[in-house]
């Protein structure tokens, strides 16, 4: 017998919801911008499955690119060999950010992009013979996957506090949300500053000569879709640079155009030293993570082999032929399809089907002032929609929503309460009014 109900099956996802006691959701086949379900509905992919599918499901380049690889190379070790594809994807990675980001490095996973990148910011600092800098500084709210170092920088109490101390010397900057709420789609003044200001006030607090590097995602995603105000990103910037410290984008959700730029650093202007990627980088396909990394890193590593055999790091599945070759018809369908910047406000006529941001931004706020939203927030193809917690059942009101949308036919994300939107960069008009038009029938409708 097999059970495919979350609580009595033999299959452990624990991310399942428990909480409400549901039966599982069973997606049995997608295309495009539609999943299909086991009792034989379409559902509108309104999040990309987890913020991944970025070109949309199914595509036949993709296919193609995973089935010949699998009969050509199934496998090649990371380590004393490669494989040609891994290489060509390097370069290909390298070419969609300015110099010197350089360099990449491949994981299977976020998380382990996240790992990687937290050990290589702390070996930095060793080989350039500055091993007093051993603190890694995150912020709260911020998500970087589950591993342990990524839930010890991230900002999210809940996910840390069954597991001690976990990495010692983190400490965690206030995040910008409460002020900054909004601040993009109000086009606020620039008060970036004096939140970034409470880096410096962390740093100070801990001796800069001990801080190797920030953490911090560009826009958080899965606390709901947090955009900082102009001028923050640049601050923490400024203020690494002044104190030796490395900067890392976790870039897990904002890379491949989520923005409606290549990547969020494109967005904001601010080049960090190391950006985390995953999911769209292979369209949500075979697993794969990267760590985009400065040629200074990159350097300071192979100038003396020793540093090469100390630091010791990489996976079994590290460029992984299949990963590779989902990864470069990936890039291929994007750049086919300009959808790295298909998300960009609109600079051209309406309705060309470029420019979308425009477009998904007046759609979203004709939500604002639907019954118990509080705040409407988007960038880029990205949005949310945040609900007032119901009196003693915080989240009910977003979980509701999400099944409610679910039956009626477009899949949602929340998170606590708040909403998160991220369809397929494919996405046409027609979609977003389904979207739209959708939530709009489920608000009216929520306890
Ligand atoms: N960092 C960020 C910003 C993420 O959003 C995620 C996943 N949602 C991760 C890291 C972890 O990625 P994965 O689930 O692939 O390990």
């Amino acid at each position: 017998r097999i059970s495919t109900n979350n609580l009595d099956s033999f299959w452990m996802p624990f991310t399942a919801n428990r909480q409400f006691k549901q039966e599982p959701r069973l997606l049995v086949s997608a295309k495009d911008m539609y999943y299909t379900t086991s009792d034989g509905r379409k559902v509108l992919d309104g999040t990309a499955g987890l913020w991944c599918v970025n070109a949309g499901h199914g595509r036949p380049k993709i296919v193609e690119a995973i089935a010949r690889q699998a009969g050509e190379l199934d496998y090649a070790p990371a380590f004393q060999m490669g494989h040609p594809k891994a290489f060509e994807l390097a370069s290909r990675l390298v070419s969609l950010l300015p110099s010197p980001m350089d360099h990449v490095f491949f994981t299977n996973s976020g998380s382990e992009a996240v790992e990687t990148a937290l050990k290589i910011a702390l070996a930095y600092h060793r080989v350039k013979g500055n091993g007093s800098k051993f603190r890694l500084i995150g912020r709260e709210r911020g998500y970087h996957g589950v591993n342990f170092g990524g839930i010890s920088v991230g900002g999210i109490v809940t996910n840390r506090k069954m597991f001690g101390t976990l990495l010692t010397g983190v400490d965690h900057i206030r995040h910008t949300h409460d002020l900054a709420r909004n601040a993009f789609t109000r086009g606020e003044p620039e008060y970036g500053e004096e939140l970034a200001d409470d880096l410096e006030r962390v740093v100070l607090l801990h001796d800069p000569s001990t801080v190797a590097a920030v953490i911090v995602e560009p826009v958080a995603g899965s606390t709901g879709v947090l955009i900082p105000p102009k001028g923050y990103l640049q601050k923490l910037r400024a203020i690494c640079d002044k104190h030796d410290i490395l900067l890392i984008f976790d870039e897990v959700i904002t890379g491949f155009g989520r923005l409606g730029t290549p990547f969020a650093t494109d967005y904001f202007g601010v080049m960090p030293d190391m950006i985390t990627t995953a999911k769209g980088i292979s369209n949500g396909t075979v697993p794969m993570g990267a760590v985009f990394v400065q040629s200074k890193i990159h350097d300071a590593f192979m100038t003396g082999p020793e540093h090469l055999i100390e630091f010791f790091h990489g996976y079994t599945y590290s460029a992984h032929p299949l990963a590779c070759a989902a990864a470069l018809a990936t890039l291929d369908t994007y750049a086919e399809e300009g959808l790295l910047t298909a998300g960009a406000m609109d600079k051209d006529e309406p309705g060309d089907g470029k420019g979308l941001g425009t477009y998904w931004q007046t759609a979203l706020h004709t939500l604002r002032g639907m019954p118990h939203v509080i705040d409407v927030r988007n960038i880029g193809l990205v949005g949310a929609i945040e609900l007032a917690p119901m009196p003693g059942e915080p989240t009910k009101r977003a979980f509701t929503a999400f099944l409610k949308a679910y039956e009626k036919g477009v899949l949602i994300r929340t998170t606590g309460d708040i909403i998160a939107l991220s369809p397929p960069l494919m996405l046409q008009e027609h979609h977003i009014d389904e979207i739209v038009a959708t939530l709009a029938m489920v608000l009216k409708d929520l306890p």
